[in-house]
């Protein structure tokens, strides 16, 4: 008799559609049609849609002589799934090596590849990296939306008072606007966004991009590319754009020092704007570090920097079953929440032990999931931000020392919120927990 098979997570789903990433139809035909004829197709099809499903952004799948562990990663935190047996796993990983048009054989190497994927009528984008390890191999699926859900600043958890203030400083004239974030903190949607909230409709955005890291097109800014096909460097694109006397000059990398001066001088001069983007783990040290990068215009620079942007991802508590409590006078103290302010703080629903889930009569009576979050307890992300708006005392001491202690003390003398203190914001808001924060900040 055959052995009753344990119903494994691909076959709970219905599988994605391959969309593999070859121009002539006929040839992604007949490539589908050859990988469908093995096991590992279905099997690839059914964890990804499964992945999807449950909002993964990355798989991760390492190969050790037993089986293959699975992960995904959801909201940026890791979670381990039960491990594919190891031959249905290669199975699986022959299938979306040949999809993604690497070499299925070969399990040393470094290799990578992409492939679309389609889920009704959503679309994604499938980049498949996989390289030997002294184990077997480790692969790394990453899952991206093809297309980008419409967000604000405010669905991204910038408070009202901070977006109205920043609104401000980006619509301003004679300015210089930082926005910055830690590598893989969402610095990109970020600078989107606050692209698209900007005020473009009587003022011409200019932005210098290298040809061969374009951004993604936003409505009336207008690209000029430099580097790459065009033959052109930064510093002649620059100087004949500035001649049609755009009102914002736009840079999401920093340019070198002597096209920076060029932009300077149009903000002294005319009033005119800069944006700019750069990685950075707090707005103090993005502000620090680039007057250093154009130290020789820190002086024209320092007078006139209207906001400095800084972020930190952390996951959202699940609305549908996070739970409230009422705050000890210790812990608001420790928190610096004046007594009387917050009335209610907000955790993650942790079911009890399954010994617990009884019903009245002692019966088992296990707790259903959460159908929002799927236990979680947690659902998206958002940003904790900072708004670094210097004042006259550290304008002045920016242009003398570098020490970021002193200068945060500066800083908050003259009412700068930090990271840590905007995060508690953010708990007395009800939009993460204490413990998402200790999450985060012990990752710094
Ligand atoms: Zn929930």
């Amino acid at each position: 008799m055959a052995e009753q098979q344990e119903i494994q997570l691909w076959q709970t789903v219905s599988p994605v559609e391959f969309v593999p990433r070859i121009k002539e139809q006929s040839e992604a035909q007949s490539l589908l049609i050859q990988t469908r004829q093995a096991v590992g197709y279905s099997v690839a099809g059914g964890q990804l849609a499964h992945a999807i499903q449950s909002r993964a952004t990355h798989m991760l799948l390492d190969y050790t002589k037993a089986a293959c562990a699975i992960r995904y990663q959801v909201d940026g935190a890791w979670e381990q799934l039960p491990p594919m047996e190891r031959e249905l796993g290669d199975a699986m990983l022959i299938a979306l090596k040949q999809l993604c048009l690497m070499n299925a054989t070969d399990r040393r190497s470094t290799q990578s590849g992409k492939l679309g994927l389609k889920v009704a009528k959503e679309k994604f984008s499938l980049t498949l990296q996989s390289r030997g390890t002294p184990t077997g191999e480790q692969v790394m699926a990453r899952i991206e939306p093809d297309k980008v859900p419409f967000h604000r600043l405010s669905d991204l958890g910038m408070r009202d008072k901070m977006y109205s203030q920043f609104k401000e400083c980006l619509d301003a004239h004679g300015n210089t606007i930082l926005i910055t974030a830690p590598k893989a903190e969402g610095l990109t949607t970020t600078w989107n966004i606050a692209l698209e909230a900007a005020d473009k409709l009587v003022r011409d955005f200019q932005s210098f991009e290298n040809q061969e890291q374009a951004e993604p097109e936003i409505i009336n800014i207008n690209a000029n590319y430099f580097g790459g096909d065009t033959g052109k460097q930064l510093q002649e694109v620059l100087k004949s754009s500035i001649l049609k006397e755009p009102d914002v000059l736009i840079f999401p990398e920093l340019p070198d020092p002597t096209s920076m001066g060029l932009a300077v001088e149009q903000i002294k001069k005319t009033e005119k704007q800069v944006y700019a983007r750069m990685v950075a783990p707090t707005a103090m040290q993005a502000l620090v570090s680039y007057l250093a990068k154009y130290k020789d215009s820190a002086a024209e620079i320092t007078p006139n920097i209207g906001a400095v942007l800084g972020q930190r991802l952390v996951r959202r508590l699940c609305d549908n079953c996070k739970v409230g409590f009422e705050p000890t006078p210790q812990l608001l103290n420790q928190l610096g929440i004046p007594a009387g302010r917050v009335a209610m703080l907000y955790r993650p629903f942790v079911p009890p032990p399954i010994e617990q889930q009884v019903d009245e009569n002692g019966r088992p009576a296990p707790i259903e999931p959460c159908g929002t979050c799927a236990g979680r307890g947690y659902f998206g992300r958002i940003a904790i931000f900072e708004m670094l708006v210097p004042g006259e005392k550290l304008r002045s001491a920016l242009l003398k020392t570098q020490d970021l202690n002193q200068l945060n003390q500066i800083a908050k003398s003259e009412g700068h919120r930090g990271l840590q203190a905007e995060s508690v914001l953010t708990v007395a808001r009800g939009l993460t927990s204490l413990d998402e924060l200790k999450r985060i900040f012990a990752k710094s």
